[in-house]
């Protein structure tokens, strides 16, 4: 696996304790990615706010963070925040993702056992870098590109891509080497 040399930059857009956040990056780094965390806060503002639905926009803010780093020397950028959002026609999302760049939103995620909250954020995040990479929904059930519609979809799934999510994977990242 190590012959991928993509790395990852992890971007708070609220405050988020580190024992959140690293199991995360290790995970990434044992799937073979260099992974940084940017300890700067993003700052979302509240205009993107929806006060009749009481979450944010997550199309808005994944605009945000194309603008904020698009300059940045990483193959992905990920952004990890303590929010609620929804994608239009659907009701929340965990995550909401384009080339490069990706969200994931923990709020409905947390759980009072630290290792489960540890473990879906694993997941979820794993899951939308896999589609700021190019990778698709998986119908493999335990692969991590698997499409959750709940909590307890993400903790039926694995932290793993599937074998043939791994090798797209893959050639997806030998073939950005080439360029
Ligand atoms: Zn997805
Ligand atoms: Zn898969």
């Amino acid at each position: 696996m190590n012959e991928r040399h993509a790395s990852v930059l992890i971007v708070k857009m609220t405050p988020l304790d580190d024992v959140l956040l690293n199991p995360a990056i290790k995970h990434l780094e044992e799937l073979g990615f260099k992974a940084a965390v940017f300890n700067v806060p993003l700052h979302v503002p509240l205009t993107l706010y929806n006060w009749k639905r009481r979450q944010f926009k997550a199309e808005t803010i994944l605009d945000l963070v194309k603008r904020e780093f698009s300059d940045v020397p990483y193959t992905a950028i990920i952004a990890v925040g303590y929010i609620d959002a929804y994608a239009e026609g659907l009701n929340f999302v965990f995550g909401y993702s384009t080339q490069r760049y990706g969200t994931v939103y923990v709020k409905r995620l947390k759980s009072d056992d630290v290792s489960v909250y540890q473990s879906r954020i694993i997941k979820e995040v794993t899951h939308e870098l896999g589609h700021a990479l190019g990778l698709e929904h998986c119908d493999v059930p335990r692969c991590v590109m698997n499409f959750s519609n709940s909590v307890e979809d993400v903790d039926k799934k694995s932290v793993f891509f599937c074998e043939k999510c791994s090798a797209k994977l893959s050639s997806i990242l030998k073939a950005k080497q080439r360029v």
